[in-house]
């Protein structure tokens, strides 16, 4: 099978980007698994420090495994937002094919120091695993939120990413351009879609040169998308999205199945919800 980094050339040449979809159950990992098949394109899946505590890490490796041993198919799985060195050991450890170390909380230089120390710690493990940096506050929830969260809006500029990733050397950027973490009630009835700055995209790709990776893609324009990715995103990350579908398809099949216990019975309008909005946001991001 190929690699996550060729995977990523590939896109990078092609101008395309590869979608990373959270999952914290079965349902949405066999309804994104299944939206990729469809599309037959790589495909990322992901899980924070969150998601990662309630499916279990190595039971989450297990999964993405069972796919690529019974189709041989590029699907990668991403340690999303990892905010110590021993969870990310523990990713490592576990078989994830890239790893983000997200100390974008933290003051610049100690964030670099941080970034620095955990590289060091998972390329001791698997010199193959990819680790991702952040810079730039993009808010930390992946959930319908009542207001922008302080702070987020702040782009960072294209001499702090520089810096960030001569002084890191990490393999992939995540750079604040206007994305956010999670959707305002607004966004989630598609009254307000959020607006990237596809300039500084392309400043920024200009000045490190490496993978970038867009956080906080739910409720994005859709040209803004493309525009983004033709400007050097080669990730693009998708979560809340799925999260309201899932949410919406659970109700769905319960109000349709009032008597119902058996969970596979309930649970299919949700796995064929979320299969939608992946299938849908991949159609976009492979789009040339
Ligand atoms: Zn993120």
């Amino acid at each position: 099978m190929t690699s996550l980094r060729e995977v990523l050339k590939r896109a990078e040449a092609d101008q395309v980007a590869v979608g990373h979809f959270n999952f914290s159950d079965l349902v949405a990992f066999n309804a994104i698994v299944a939206a990729a098949r469809d599309k037959r394109l790589p495909v990322m899946v992901g899980l924070s420090e969150g998601e990662r505590e309630f499916t279990g890490v190595r039971q989450a490796a297990a999964l993405v495994k069972a796919v690529r041993d019974e189709y041989d198919y590029p699907i990668f799985l991403n340690a999303d937002h990892t905010h110590s060195i021993a969870n990310a050991e523990v990713a490592a450890k576990a078989g994830f094919d890239e790893i983000i170390f997200d100390g974008s909380a933290l003051p610049f230089e100690e964030n670099i120091a941080q970034t620095r120390k955990a590289i060091e710690a998972i390329k001791s493990i698997n010199p193959a695993i990819l680790v991702e940096g952040e810079i730039g506050w993009i808010g930390g929830s992946s959930s319908v939120l009542d207001k922008v969260p302080d702070g987020v809006g702040v782009l960072t500029t294209p001499d702090e990413a520089k810096q960030f990733v001569d002084a890191t050397l990490v393999d992939i950027l995540a750079p604040a351009v206007g994305n956010m973490h999670g959707m305002l009630a607004s966004m989630v009835h598609g009254g307000v879609q959020k607006r990237l700055n596809i300039a500084r995209i392309a400043e920024i790709k200009a000045a490190v040169r490496i993978f970038m990776t867009l956080h906080g893609g739910s409720g994005t324009n859709d040209d803004d998308f493309r525009r983004a990715i033709k400007s050097g995103m080669t990730i693009v990350h998708v979560n809340t999205e799925l999260r309201l579908a899932w949410r919406r398809g659970v109700e769905a099949g319960l109000a349709a199945e009032p008597n119902e216990v058996a969970p596979y019975k309930i649970l299919g309008r949700a796995l064929e919800a979320v299969k939608e909005v992946v299938s849908s946001r991949l159609e976009l991001f492979s789009s040339r």
